[in-house]
């Protein structure tokens, strides 16, 4: 077994162990790259997500399809086998709402300086989103630094299949369990990274996640964490971080 896999098998076993005091006897993983999700992670929450299911499904469909998917819904999923003639206007629906929450696109507090610490360990930054790609070029305007590659969902299949993800990694030449995926959404970005052998950090900045409604959920991110500010010292503390 290559030592990263070792080292990010005990890492899983053992989200809990203080690792100042592992790091003596194991080895740290190798981490050469870091894969952001966009509308959430990198940028504040302006999508009314709900609202906007509701929108697309009626609320009928919306409440049977949200009980029978305790993780969330896959709205692109859903419309996908719709005739024609619905699923333009599901899609026409869904870039209304995209539009509304790119006017209030804000960056997500502690992202540049994430970045900036990355940047100076010459790591990796590499970007992956349901959202289109005129919403990547805003947000790259209006942050100012650019994520290579960003992959939008021109990009098929999209999270949370793993495609995307083995993409930039071949893209960078390096291994899926060199890079970690970080995300606010369990259903796309950890289950994503999750199938493409990455490390997985969720941000859950509101703790939504530690409601009773994710008890049963049976998925579990490597890490997760309440702000981007936390990604930088976890990365330090549980990493080798060697591009
Ligand atoms: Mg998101």
């Amino acid at each position: 077994m290559p030592l990263s896999s070792l080292s990010k098998s005990l890492l899983f076993l053992h989200p809990k162990r203080p690792f100042h005091m592992a790091n003596r006897t194991t080895p740290r993983a190798r981490l050469r790259g870091v894969v952001f999700d966009m509308d959430g992670t990198l940028t504040v929450p302006a999508i009314d997500f709900a609202a906007m299911y509701k929108a697309v499904l009626g609320d009928d469909e919306f409440r049977r399809i949200k009980a029978e998917n305790p993780c969330g819904i896959d709205i692109l999923h859903h419309i996908e086998n719709w005739n024609p003639d619905k699923q333009l206007k599901a899609y026409e629906t869904i870039a209304d709402y995209e539009r509304q929450g790119l006017d209030r696109l804000q960056i997500m507090p502690g992202a540049a300086e994430l970045c900036g610490f990355l940047d100076s360990k010459k790591m990796r930054r590499g970007l992956i989103t349901r959202n289109v790609k005129a919403s990547v070029d805003l947000f790259h305007q209006r942050f100012g630094m650019k994520f290579q590659p960003a992959l939008s969902r021109e990009f098929r299949p999209y999270k949370p299949d793993p495609a995307p993800l083995l993409h930039i990694c071949s893209a960078w030449e390096v291994l899926p369990n060199e890079v970690m995926m970080v995300g606010d959404s369990l259903k796309d970005d950890v289950v994503c990274g999750k199938r493409a052998g990455a490390f997985t950090c969720l941000l859950d900045e509101t703790g939504r996640y530690d409601s009773p409604d994710y008890a049963a959920v049976n998925l579990k991110p490597d890490f997760k964490v309440s702000s981007l500010a936390e990604v930088h010292s976890l990365l330090e503390e549980h990493f080798d971080l060697a591009p």
